[in-house]
């Protein structure tokens, strides 16, 4: 047996694509967390976009043990009641013949390329097969995803990758005007690019999305990996922001930070699809599945939706207060409970870094995305005054980092 102390969170055989040195968390509750010796922290990136409903509920914990005790994993030869449930109210949430259930974003991403490639081969033959994503866009890191995540950095150390991706500036109409055509099988689009500086889409930019997408039979891939399952104030952000996509992605706050993901496709893709042609062993099972019930049936209710978008506004609010009082901050972005705002200056790389790293230290966990924007989406459960705790952490951080 190794004895966890305190050193073993310092160079912990985890491989080197992870930091060498780890905050070690022991439990949350609500909003908050607490690490192994007691101290407490204000969670404002909800893990990475993923506890939508925060932290220690007992629901979901006794939907897990029981379904446990029933029985935890089936072959994806039968199926259970929960999974079906579950693919029942997913796919009348929106409008969809079906769903792939997977294990992460990044396989739910795999998946709508895997059926967008089928589906253009078999409509429009051999040579359609190009998908189009946008820069800094975040699509996943499996090989295919990859492909689509055009950041040097990921990309770089495992080429070559997948052929036939590209990418072109996000909110560029004339740019989307100018590349798509009918080689292309599938655009994937963030309504809100969690990864990459929280840009909302334009309202003239969906538009022309969905009529190139519509023009040349390509399908419209909207991943909500982020953006999904209330975090905007609506189930999917899509429907808020103009986009009428063809195929939807859902996976971080799905099954409340158990790993589950969803890949929900329209009619004229799943009957071209058949028996074998893909499929995983641990997507969609019982215990997952039985969890995830429980998160739509709580997100998906226009009190609870309203209640997102006003707190929304909230924080946004605040945050537009905050820029106003300190020069280093610039824009703040995005919609919902998903906001960033921009650190600028020579310096910014670094002063993120260090406000992040302080407000840590001062019990507010907050994340980045891009270069230099903090990236702020606490759990959907957030109430007004845990804002304001946030905000005053902040202006703390500061307040010592800048005098
Ligand atoms: N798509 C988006 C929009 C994401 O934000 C992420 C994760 N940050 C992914 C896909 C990949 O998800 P995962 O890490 O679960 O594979």
């Amino acid at each position: 047996m190794v004895e966890i102390t305190k050193a073993a969170a310092k160079n912990p055989p985890f491989p080197k694509n992870y930091s060498n040195e780890f905050l070690v968390l022991d439990k949350g509750e609500g909003v908050y967390l607490y690490d192994v010796d007691g101290k407490k922290y204000l969670d404002f990136g909800s893990g990475i976009a993923v506890n939508a409903l925060g932290y220690g509920l007992k629901g979901p914990a006794e939907i897990a043990a029981k379904q446990m005790m029933k029985v935890t994993h089936v072959s994806n030869l039968y199926t259970t009641e929960p999974t079906l449930e579950l693919a029942y109210k997913l796919t009348t949430a929106g409008n969809f013949a079906a769903v792939h259930f997977g294990n992460s974003g990044s396989e739910a991403n795999e998946a709508a390329i895997k059926y967008a490639r089928l589906y253009a081969k078999r409509t429009k033959g051999e040579g359609h097969h190009k998908i189009l994503s946008f820069n800094n866009a975040f699509h996943g890191r499996t090989l295919g995803a990859l492909a689509c995540t055009p950041t040097e950095k990921y990309q770089e150390p495992f080429g070559p990758l997948m052929e036939g991706t590209l990418s072109i500036p996000f909110n560029d109409t004339a740019a989307l005007e100018k590349t798509l055509d009918e080689s292309f099988a599938a655009v994937f689009v963030e309504p809100v690019q969690g990864e990459g500086g929280l840009e909302v889409i334009s309202p003239d930019f969906a538009e022309k999305l969905n009529e190139l997408c519509k023009k040349f039979d390509i399908l419209l891939v909207a991943d909500e990996v982020q953006t999904g399952m209330g975090r905007t104030g609506e189930f999917f952000a899509s429907a808020g922001l103009g986009l009428t996509p063809d195929i939807i992605t859902l996976a971080k706050p799905l099954a409340g930070g158990l790993p589950l993901s969803a890949t929900l496709i329209p009619d004229r893709v799943n009957k071209l699809i058949k028996l074998g042609e893909h499929g995983t062993t641990f997507g969609g099972g019982p215990v997952t599945c039985a969890v995830a019930c429980y998160m739509v049936d709580a997100i998906f209710h226009p009190v609870f939706l309203t209640k997102v978008k006003a707190k929304g506004e909230f924080l946004k609010s605040e945050l537009e207060k905050l820029a106003s009082e300190y020069s280093f901050l610039g824009k703040v972005k995005g919609t919902g409970l998903m906001q960033g705002v921009e650190v600028i200056g020579q310096d910014a790389e670094v002063l993120s870094g260090k406000i992040i790293k302080t407000g840590r230290d001062k019990g507010l966990l907050i994340l980045r995305s891009g270069k230099s924007t903090l990236r702020i989406l606490p759990p959907l459960v957030i109430e007004e005054s845990e804002i304001l705790e946030g905000i005053s952490i902040l202006k703390k951080v500061f307040k010592e980092l800048k005098g």
